[in-house]
């Protein structure tokens, strides 16, 4: 029997009823024999509805209709409706609630948001089964089972790939194509929860590693993983090809292109990961799998990530004792806060946070410890490629070029296909335009 495949389209895939055809038309012509598609909430309706702005939702909810109308048989568009008029009023009272319940709202943000995609996918169903396929629209809450950390849950992994096989499986069989929304989820007691936000790449990894599919394609409105984030470095171009490490990293440090989770399922299993422009089909695109082309000094990309905050440690309680680093670290798992990068010395530990929300409380423990202090308005620089690991001399160019701008808190991660260090927010474009011109200038 033939591999299923997973197709991925982002919010940006699905914005007007002509990107609905032109989905349309990629999973007919690339899906190959099993197709599976996982989609995003409509562009800007996930935002919509997180920020609560009903205006600017009800004309999100008008959008969906506008495209059932165009695509849909008249039949098919009134049952749409139909369940867009049901949407409606439960999202006016989700948000009333919302008002009067601060307690309740991570779990009540969860259920709002989770809309999106609770609409995105029967359309597009829909559409697909107006374009000739046969499809099935399948809840995606009854597929992702996660904890119960509302607003970025970790998947569980056995359950997940029990749910969503029994669920999609016996469709695959019948010859149909599922149909489910991206990013949401739900808790084992059947509550609604999300995988944060730009979750739907992770999700399509999910279902790919539980369907053991033969590759998982992530559309999007550019033709692939580029050399930089374009909306920085206008000139940068799509890579070939990318090794799973690299583009962890990548998506870690900063790539919106993919959820920074998305790569782990696909590595677990070996599935390769292909990223590919809705607009522009044919382009080749970046295929990520277990080895990419090494060339010694190739850098691949540079990525960043603004909003971090650094924390530094200084204690001569650290010199020649044990234990430090373990307290240290029991400060950040209490307080349940992510540490992205750190370097230590013998007398300080430096690192990087980017959710602040238990930071003064964290201060007052940590300053148990030694003296604090903290650097908001960070970002982090990531340059990222295999060759780096055996090219000399490579990190001296790198700081060449930035000379001039403050670099901190210097690692090479542990794979050594990155190098990654932080500057100051206000100069990191700079910094990223000039390492892309550095290494990517004229090169082909
Ligand atoms: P989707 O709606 O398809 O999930 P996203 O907006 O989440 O799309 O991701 C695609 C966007 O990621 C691109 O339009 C681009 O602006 C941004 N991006 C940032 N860094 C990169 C990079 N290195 N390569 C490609 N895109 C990047
Ligand atoms: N719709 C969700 C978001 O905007 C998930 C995604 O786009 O991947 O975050
Ligand atoms: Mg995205």
């Amino acid at each position: 029997m033939e591999r299923p495949r997973i197709l991925k389209f982002g919010g940006t895939s699905v914005v007007d009823a002509a990107a609905f055809e032109r989905v349309a038309a990629i999973v007919r012509d690339r899906g190959g024999p099993r197709p599976v598609v996982v989609v995003s909430a409509l562009a800007g309706v996930t935002d919509a509805l997180l920020s609560g702005a009903r205006q600017e939702l009800d004309a999100h909810l008008d959008r969906h209709d506008a495209v059932a109308r165009r695509l849909l048989t008249p039949p098919a568009a009134a049952r749409f409706r139909k369940e867009l008029e049901r949407a409606r009023p439960d999202l006016a009272a989700l948000l009333d609630r919302l008002d009067g319940s601060p307690d309740a709202r991570v779990a009540l943000r969860d259920e709002i948001a989770s809309y999106g995609e609770r609409l995105a996918a029967p359309l597009l169903a829909a559409t697909l089964e107006a374009a000739g396929l046969a499809t099935r629209y399948v809840d995606a809450r009854c597929c992702i089972v996660t904890d119960e950390t509302h607003g970025r849950a970790t998947p569980l992994l056995p359950e997940t790939e029990r749910s969503t096989r029994s669920q999609l499986l016996p469709l695959l069989d019948e010859g149909l194509v599922p149909v489910l929304g991206g990013y949401i989820a739900a808790t084992g007691r059947g509550k609604a929860t999300t995988l944060g936000r730009g979750g739907s790449d992770y999700t399509a990894a999910l279902v790919g590693a539980a369907l053991a599919a033969d590759e998982i394609q992530i559309w999007t409105d550019v033709s692939g993983v580029l050399t930089a984030d374009p909306r920085v470095v206008p000139d940068a171009r799509p890579i070939p090809r990318l090794s799973y490490r690299e583009a962890a990293e990548l998506a870690y440090f900063g790539a919106k292109v993919l959820h920074p989770k998305t790569i782990q399922p696909a590595t677990d299993r070996g599935i390769p990961v292909r990223i590919c422009n809705s607009r522009a089909p044919e382009d080749p695109g970046t295929l990520v799998a277990a080895e990419a082309d090494v060339r010694p000094g190739a850098v691949k990309a540079i990525a960043h990530k603004t909003g971090i905050t650094v924390v530094q440690v200084a204690s001569t309680r650290m010199l020649g004792t044990y234990g430090f680093l373990r307290a240290l670290f029991e400060v950040f798992d209490r307080h349940r806060t992510i540490v992205d990068v750190v370097t230590t010395s013998e007398v300080s530990v430096s690192l990087t946070l980017e959710d602040t929300t238990s930071l003064p409380a964290m201060t007052s423990e940590l300053q148990a410890l030694g003296e604090v202090s903290v650097e908001p308005h960070r970002a982090i620089v990531c340059v990222v490629g295999e060759g780096l690991r055996s090219t000399p001399g490579i990190a001296a160019r790198i700081f060449a070029t930035v000379q001039d701008i403050n670099v901190s808190l210097i690692s090479q991660g542990a794979s050594r296909v990155n190098l990654t260090f932080v500057v100051e927010e206000a100069r990191v474009r700079e910094a990223v335009r000039r390492l892309h011109q550095a290494f990517f200038a004229g090169a082909p």
